[in-house]
């Protein structure tokens, strides 16, 4: 790459120079620009550029621009924002991004440059001090209270000085006024003040230092991918927090990606006791502000340690020397609109541009990190026991076709039993059920009219607590109506099946003297309600959690011994190739709950398929035979890491255009024996927001240029017209 400074001719008479600048757009490639008189830019240059009728942000990118335009058409750089240009491994890899996943670089540069605000200088405190100098004016009782404070040595701005005095601001611009008070301005205080590397951690256990061993060794000489495979509670962020002391004794940055919903507190608290400083975050609850400044902090270095979510991938670190991606196999690393990455995957692919080791931990990695570990891709490093030496729970299945409970009812007796014996133990029992709301499906009992969404393909599921009938996919909602809509009878609607809601019911029926809590994500009071009750388990409070997905990562319950899952055939019925893989994650980590500390945790889960591998392998803590099988399995149909996929989903509001345009595309397709095309499919979530879903599924061996590919048969295609869409997704997580 070039880091040439581009300053631009001084001489009328000379040509103009001219740079390359991508904008935030979707377009394919970077555009021409004049650098005008008395302006020096460089590659990575942030800039303000014309762009249509609008000025855009952008950043001056590598290659030769197109001296064969007419110059009086090329438009001149408007401005070179005062701050650092975007690294030469960070304009690569946005190329490499874009390229990988079909995007427009502009698209995935846009990922990078979020705000404007953050790309100028902070601008400083403004504090009110006293001046000695200034004849001292009539002092009221409200006065004099803002010059106590200002004389405890407080350091403050207008409106928060007036609020520390109790007074309004008009009291303190008096002051000022009179010069009594003058401004003083102050440096902005630091994001986060910088973690110390030399503090010790736990005591590591020999497997745990051996394992720390490779890492601090890699970091810095080592530009490897690591598989982190350690069952619930061996201590794997013990292990990776070392790798991180070692990238900070050599004054480089790490990141640390966790999936949105396990970026908790007790995290970041953890960290903070580790390091005696709290991490910089980024993920999508931080304010505006924090956002900026943290943007900042981490392109100039002084955010040392960041913790974020997918996004946080996008940063412009000034020397990233380490990335941790926890949770592995987790799908929300996914992003599915827009730039469609998986940001696990860029960012083994960020560690191998920038050359510094990456680690991927999960105590149920993705089939294809085990693959890949396997086949030597990634270093494999294993912890199979507990840290604290607790044994793993004990998991049984029911058999609900035999031991199941009475109609209309959800939990077998056996379960109940269970929960009883625990919490009469003074313990915690948890109880699992990946389903918002109070039932998934409602009907007429009289006319069988089914509640469904107008927009997608998925019925409405009742929220009793809101009152509501909710769509899951497009946010729909409807007061639940007194009488059906299509008989018109009072009183005949039914609810079917249960959401975490109704388990709370039955349980409140069955436990009257319990503390029960329900925790989902659409429970009212947001981020703060949700803390106080991670707060209230944490400290033994509550005695049966019921919880969704929200419950099963993230957060160590120490006097939870017992995990029920409710439905554990819930992931398996939809068609999709990873729904064992998911099934068997879900259910190994919400079991592995149990017990972290203590031991003698237990893990019950209520099948109506027992006889299912996965029930086998879970049954057994059989992780070995259960990879095994899906590995070969994998192995016989090609599919990754074997192979290599990539989904056309073609959309329009209309189900005929989104079919023909959909055979349009395979018969265009380049004739190549080495590709399958599947499809044209109906999604199996045909239709979302009002739009009808066609699905088209290309695999190839895993040397084949699949992105090549797929952009000759594009180009050679014809466009689609109107409202038809056609999005990319390289790697599909998600099959609906
Ligand atoms: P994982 O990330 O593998 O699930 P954690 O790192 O969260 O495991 O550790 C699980 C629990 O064990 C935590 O409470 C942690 O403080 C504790 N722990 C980890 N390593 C040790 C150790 N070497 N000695 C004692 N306790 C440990
Ligand atoms: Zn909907």
């Amino acid at each position: 790459m070039q880091t040439d400074i581009f300053t631009a001719h001084e001489q009328e008479n000379e040509a103009p120079t001219l740079v390359q600048v991508l904008v935030p757009v979707a377009v394919e490639r970077p555009y021409t620009y004049k650098v005008p008189a008395g302006m020096a830019v460089r590659p990575g240059s942030i800039v303000k550029v014309p762009l249509g009728p609008q000025l855009v942000i952008g950043a001056v990118w590598d290659g030769v621009a197109d001296t064969k335009l007419d110059p009086k058409k090329i438009r001149g750089i408007v401005h070179v924002y005062d701050c650092a240009p975007l690294g030469d491994d960070l304009r690569k890899f946005v190329d490499w991004v874009a390229n990988w996943t079909l995007s427009a670089p502009g698209m995935v540069l846009r990922m990078v440059l979020r705000s404007e605000e953050a790309l100028q200088p902070e601008p400083p405190q403004v504090c009110l001090q006293f001046n000695a100098a200034a004849p001292l004016p009539r002092l009221t009782q409200a006065r004099q209270r803002v010059l106590d404070v200002v004389g405890e040595g407080a350091l403050l701005g207008k409106a928060d000085l007036a609020s520390a005095a109790g007074v309004s601001t008009s009291v303190v611009e008096g002051l000022k006024q009179a010069q009594v008070l003058q401004e003083l301005l102050l440096p902005p205080p630091p994001v986060c003040k910088p973690p110390d590397p030399s503090l010790q951690g736990h005591p590591l256990t020999s497997l745990q230092q051996a394992a720390a061993n490779q890492l601090i060794e890699a970091v810095g000489s080592n530009p490897q991918t690591f598989l982190l495979d350690g069952v619930t509670g061996s201590g794997k962020t013990e292990v990776y927090f070392e790798a991180i002391a070692a990238v900070l004794k050599q004054q480089k940055q790490a990141l640390i990606l966790l999936p949105e919903i396990a970026l908790t507190n007790q995290f970041l608290e953890r960290f903070e006791k580790r390091f005696a400083a709290r991490p910089a975050e980024w993920h999508s609850k931080i304010t505006p502000k924090t956002r900026e400044r943290t943007w900042r902090a981490v392109a100039s270095g002084e955010a040392k340690v960041v913790i974020g979510a997918r996004s946080a991938l996008f940063l412009p670190f000034k020397k990233l020397g380490l990335i941790v991606v926890d949770e592995e196999h987790d799908g929300a690393y996914k992003q599915g609109d827009r730039v469609v990455y998986n940001a696990r995957d860029m960012a083994v692919l960020r560690g191998h541009l920038s050359k510094f080791p990456v680690v991927l931990a999960s105590a149920t990695p993705s089939v294809e990190s085990r693959i890949n570990a396997q086949e030597g891709r990634y270093q494999l490093l294993s912890l199979p026991e507990r840290a604290t030496g607790a044994a793993m729970p004990r998991i049984e299945c029911i058999d609900m076709r035999q031991d199941g409970p009475e109609r209309g009812k959800w939990l077998a007796p056996k379960l109940v039993k269970d929960i009883h014996a625990t919490i009469s133990q003074g313990k915690q029992a948890l109880l699992f059920l990946n389903r918002r709301g109070y039932a998934p499906l409602t009907l007429c009992r009289t006319c069988g009219h089914r509640f469904h969404c107008d927009n997608c393909s998925a019925w409405l599921v009742e929220h009793r607590f809101k009152g509501k009938l909710v769509c899951h996919h497009c946010g729909y909602s409807q007061p639940i109506p007194e009488k059906c809509p299509e008989c018109s009878k009072p009183d005949t609607l039914v609810a079917c099946g249960p959401g975490v809601e109704r388990i709370a019911e039955d349980i409140s029926d069955l436990f009257p003297d319990a503390r029960v809590l329900v925790l989902s994500s659409d429970m009212p009071g947001g981020a703060e309600r949700f803390k106080e009750e991670m707060k209230l388990v944490e400290e033994g409070r509550v005695d049966i959690i019921i919880g969704t997905q929200l419950v099963a990562k993230g957060h160590n319950f120490p006097n939870l011994t017992l995990v029920g899952v409710v439905d554990a055939d819930l992931g398996l019925a939809n068609g999709d190739p990873r729904a064992a893989e998911k099934t068997y994650q879900l259910m190994a980590q919400v079991t592995g709950r149990a017990g972290r500390i203590c031991g003698q945790g237990k893990g019950i889960l209520q099948t109506y398929n027992p006889e299912q591998p996965i029930m086998n392998a879970l049954l057994k803590g059989d992780a070995e035979g259960f990879y095994e099988t899906e590995s070969q399995a994998r192995k016989n149909a090609g599919l990754p890491p074997f192979g290599r996929m990539a989904a056309l989903v073609i959309s329009a509001a209309n189900r005929a255009e989104a079919e023909a345009y959909s055979r349009v595309l395979v018969s265009h397709s380049p004739p190549n024996d080495q590709v399958s095309i599947l499809g044209p499919a109906e999604a199996a979530l045909a239709l979302v927001r009002g739009k009808y879903r066609f699905r088209l599924l290309v695999i190839t061996r895993r040397s084949f240029n699949l992105q090549g590919f797929l952009r000759q048969w594009l180009a050679n295609a014809p466009q689609p017209r109107g409202g038809v869409r056609v999005q990319i997704d390289v790697d599909p997580q998600s099959f609906l």
